[in-house]
């Protein structure tokens, strides 16, 4: 199909599967460009350069293009050289700055932390991507910026930075709120801006140039990856202090519901998985959890409920919540659990003691891990996923696809992707209220389900898994906004 041929697009991103990847952001500018490739437009990606991803790239057949962009900043120049690989049919191009992305970190030295000149990396990096198709000698219609790290691109766009695109739109995208890009306001002189833009109806927040804000105000048009979490971050409880903001541009604000990729996490061709299946047969899928037991080191018992988790272990994801609720129901005999992740020290160590002390029943797998993150999937019963918010959330979607049914707190994109078996028609499990009875209530059911009603359980996964949260489906959504936007014929 190629309705939206001649629509040129250029997703401008912190980072993208498969050269760099911290979070869900980086699936989506991995899929998105492609699944619009295959509806006609020209769509294109910049990242940053990191030195990691330089690695990756190369080992896909990067070329360096001739000559380089010199990006000013707060009265220093920086040079970028602009590397191009071809990921599946989209050119992505590597923004390469030494002093500024060869560096071990993404966004910080660890995880948990930043690097003191974000500001400036950032700023430049907003700044080159915005050169690039003067570089190119190739005009976007739309600029799709994603997250505080792209957030410049729509103010300089707006502001009319370097002159060279007056006819290009914006389209800015919230992945997570609770992730602002804030900075000192001497920062102000490294984004190229007229400092009278530093007041709090438009770059500044509370004393602070906030990037992300800087995107919502200047953007044609906005976007967040469910359509619950477009309503819920107009509230305060969502907002993370930017629910104003949010409401006074409500009217350019949408939601499009995040795909995934079908073809990398489809069960029936996984090359991570051990075992082969379908909705039509799902024989493979015990040979899954046999297997996964055998890998974490846990009893292969086919009749106990196998319960996984993949996350960043921050507060977000409600990990406490698992923490606190799960002791009775391992006790009893009830479940094994397998939690796959990293992140905020103290619940690494309580997931530690957690396993210590159920060394026979509970797998604590500290790190990152792609290949496992997969036989989780496939090889848990119920997958947990209590997260106090949750802009879209990639990991119910994939726990659909693999027959895994997804336990979630009602909110975000979980609200729009999972729906209790109670209704009769459902796919998982979902509870309201952040409470710990609440939780622990709907782990029971969840767990008694399993347990007693094995033929309700499988109609259940049969619906999961049939469910199309596919790109193709999403890419049409975008599509139709940038032309909306743009008014480009079809
Ligand atoms: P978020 O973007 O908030 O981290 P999402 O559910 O949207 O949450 O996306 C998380 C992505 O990162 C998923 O693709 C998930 O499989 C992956 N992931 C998270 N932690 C790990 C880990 N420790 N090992 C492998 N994959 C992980």
């Amino acid at each position: 199909m190629d309705s939206y041929r001649g629509l040129r697009v250029l997703h401008v991103a912190g980072e993208a599967v498969p050269m760099v990847k911290t979070g869900g952001l980086a699936d989506v500018v991995g899929a998105l460009p492609v699944a619009l490739n295959g509806l006609g437009v020209d769509a294109r990606v910049a990242i940053p350069g990191y030195r990691h991803a330089l690695r990756v790239a190369e080992e896909m057949g990067m070329r360096w293009l001739p000559g380089n962009l010199t990006i000013e900043a707060g009265g220093m120049d920086h040079s970028l050289g602009v590397a191009e690989v071809m990921v599946s049919g989209v050119p992505v191009y590597l923004l390469a700055c030494e002093e500024l992305f060869a560096r071990d970190g993404v966004y910080g030295p660890t995880p948990a932390s930043d690097y003191e000149d974000n500001a400036r990396r950032y700023a430049v990096f907003a700044k080159a991507a915005l050169a690039l198709p003067g570089f190119l000698t190739w005009v976007p219609h739309v600029v799709h910026a994603h997250d505080w790290q792209a957030g410049l691109v729509p103010a300089l766009l707006q502001r009319g930075w370097g002159r060279s695109l007056p006819a290009t739109r914006s389209l800015f995208t919230i992945h997570n709120i609770a992730y602002q890009g804030t900075f000192w306001h001497w920062d102000m002189k490294l984004t190229g801006l007229n400092w009278s833009l530093y007041n709090p109806l438009q770059l500044e927040h509370f004393g602070k140039l906030n990037f992300l804000k800087a995107g919502v105000v200047f953007a044609d048009r906005v976007t967040t990856v469910s359509q619950r979490y477009a309503q819920e971050i107009q509230g305060e409880d969502f907002g993370y202090g930017l629910d104003g903001v949010i409401t006074s541009h409500a009217y350019k604000l949408s939601g499009i519901t995040n795909g995934i990729d079908h073809e990398i996490w489809d069960p029936s061709t996984d090359p991570h998985l051990p075992a082969h299946y379908s909705h039509r047969d799902l024989s493979g899928k015990r040979i899954c959890k046999q297997h996964l037991q055998r890998e974490v080191g846990l009893p292969e018992d086919p009749n106990i409920a196998v319960v996984g988790v993949v996350s960043r272990l921050v507060e977000q994801k409600g990990i406490d919540f698992i923490l606190d609720a799960v002791d009775p129901y391992i006790l009893a005999g009830r479940m094994q659990l397998v939690v796959l992740g990293a992140g905020e020290p103290h619940l690494e160590a309580q997931l530690r003691n957690l396993q210590g002390r159920h060394a026979d029943r509970v797998c604590f797998w500290h790190g990152y891990n792609e290949g496992l993150a997969h036989r989780i999937e496939a090889g848990s019963d119920l997958f947990l996923m209590p997260s106090r918010f949750e802009p879209c959330g990639l990991n119910q979607m994939y726990s659909l696809r693999y027959g895994t049914l997804p336990l979630v707190r009602y909110t975000g994109g979980l609200a729009d992707t999972v729906i209790d078996v109670a209704s009769g028609e459902g796919n998982g499990f979902t509870f309201g209220p952040m409470d710990m009875g609440h939780f622990s209530a709907v782990l029971d059911r969840a767990l008694g389900l399993y347990q007693y009603f094995p033929k309700e359980w499988q109609r259940a996964q049969r619906r999961a898994m049939q469910a199309d949260h596919s790109w193709a489906r999403v890419a049409m959504d975008y599509a139709e906004c940038y032309r909306e936007m743009t008014w480009v014929e079809r």
